[in-house]
Parts: structure tokens; sequence; C-alpha cells
């Protein structure tokens, strides 16, 4: 390779890199109901859009779902009054409440716009405080547009990659699409915004906020000693989600 080649190779590389940043910088808005700024890239239509299309191959892994109407109206009315009663009201997302029939795997997850699901094997365990805490976890997940958040960082990463491997001169191979890992993946901070979300609503719903709590300790002993539940591949456990959980209930308590 001469010497003039590696010059424009480095240059566009850094093109590509400055590029991704503009366009993040572009893309920054503030969520109008958490107050947080965020990197956006999709509108909370293309949000529902990815959601309903994803939604009945989720519930297909998780073996449909549940037969049972009278179970599903239920977990149903306890997600629609933590919305009613909540700014969840005011979004402009499609909200869905679902109870999927796998009766092993614990677990509850959030599609972007508004899809929620909660596996039989933990709604079994939930009274119907706790469900709504679970619920209400999920909506702040939508809420806090997590997934779109992951999806805009993705992109924004493989563009920066691009970048990078154009100017080091190895179009290396760039990952495309958007995987399950990009859409249920949360992070810490995306929990711990989701718990006190979640914890906000219920206090706003009559509910007691400290089953929350409840909800951590059942979803710790469903995981044993060693044992990783499915929930907490999709819900990482930070130490002190409890803690926070506890300042969360004491700052919003005293306010409805
Ligand atoms: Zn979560």
């Amino acid at each position: 390779m001469n010497r003039g080649s590696w010059k424009i190779r480095i240059f566009i590389g850094l093109a590509i890199v400055a590029f991704a940043f503009i366009k993040k910088c572009n893309n920054t808005e503030e969520n109008p109901y958490t107050g947080r700024s965020q990197h956006i890239t999709m509108s909370p239509d293309q949000e529902i859009a990815i959601g309903l299309q994803s939604a009945p191959e989720m519930a297909q892994q998780h073996g449909g779902l549940y037969p049972d109407e009278r179970l599903q109206a239920y977990v149903d009315q306890v997600g629609r009054k933590l919305v009613q009663n909540s700014i969840a009201r005011e979004t402009p997302y499609k909200y869905d409440f679902h109870l999927l029939a796998d009766d092993r795997t614990i677990n509850a997850f959030a599609l972007p716009g508004g899809q929620c699901f909660i596996t039989y094997a933990l709604f079994k365990q939930l009274n119907e405080e706790q469900l709504a805490g679970v619920l209400g976890h999920e909506i702040g997940h939508v809420i806090g547009r997590h997934s779109a958040e992951r999806i805009a960082s993705s992109e924004f990463w493989r563009t920066a990659t691009m970048g990078a491997t154009v100017g080091a001169g190895d179009i290396g191979n760039v990952v495309g699409g958007i995987g399950q890992n990009t859409l249920l993946k949360n992070g810490r901070g995306d929990e711990l915004e989701s718990d006190e979300l979640g914890v906000l609503f219920m206090i706003q719903s009559g509910y007691n906020p400290n089953e929350m709590i409840e909800v951590m300790k059942i979803l710790k002993a469903a995981a044993g000693p060693n044992r990783v539940p499915e929930f907490q591949s999709t819900h990482p456990d930070p130490e002190n989600r409890i803690e926070k959980i506890k300042e969360a209930i004491a700052k919003y308590q005293g306010q409805s």
C-alpha cells in the first residue's frame, strides 16, 4: 500500500466516525415523560410498529398465550389501571398486556411501543400488587424508550466501527439487523429507571409500592443459589436495586 492511499483511508475513516457523532448529536432529544436526554433515531409510531411486528414471535417462544381468557383479562385489567392512572396515559403508545403460557421460565419483558409480557411461571407467584409492580416496571421500559435507545446506539456503533475499520484498512464484518438482544437486553440504568417509574405508577394507581421490594425477593428466590433465571438475561440484577426502590418510595410517597 502506498502512502497516499493510507492517508485517504484514514481521512475517510475519520469522516465516517465524525458523521456518526454528528448524527448522534442531531438525534438527541429529551424524553418528555422522564425528562432524560437520550439518543433516539425513530418515532413512537416506528416503535409501536416494531413491537407489534415482534410480538407474535416473542409469544411463540414462550409457548404462546396462556389459554385462560379470564386470567388474560385480569393481567390486562391490572396493566390498564397502571396506564390510566399515570403519565403512560398521555403517551402515544399502544399498551397491551399478555400472559404467556410458559410455566417454567420466570420472565417479563416489554417490546418497544407498549407490548408487555409476563410468563405464567412468574405470574403464578405474584399477588395483584406484585403483578402491578412487574407490569409497572415493564411500562417503565416502554416510556423510557429503552429499546429505541439501544437500537440507536447499535446503529451508532455500527457506523463508528465501520469508520474505524476503514481507517485501519480492514473492512471487517459489520453486523447488521436488529437482534433480539438489542430489543430486550436492558442495561443497569434502564432497570433502575424502570423500577423507579414502576414504583411511581404503583403509588398513583393505589397499589402498595413496598410490594415491588417483594417482587425483587421473589425473583432472587426463584434464581436459587446458582441458577440464573431467564429474567436475569434480559433484566440484569444490580446490587442496589432494592435500595433504589426504597429511595423511590420515599421520594414519591409524599407527593401523591
Ligand atoms: Zn426491566
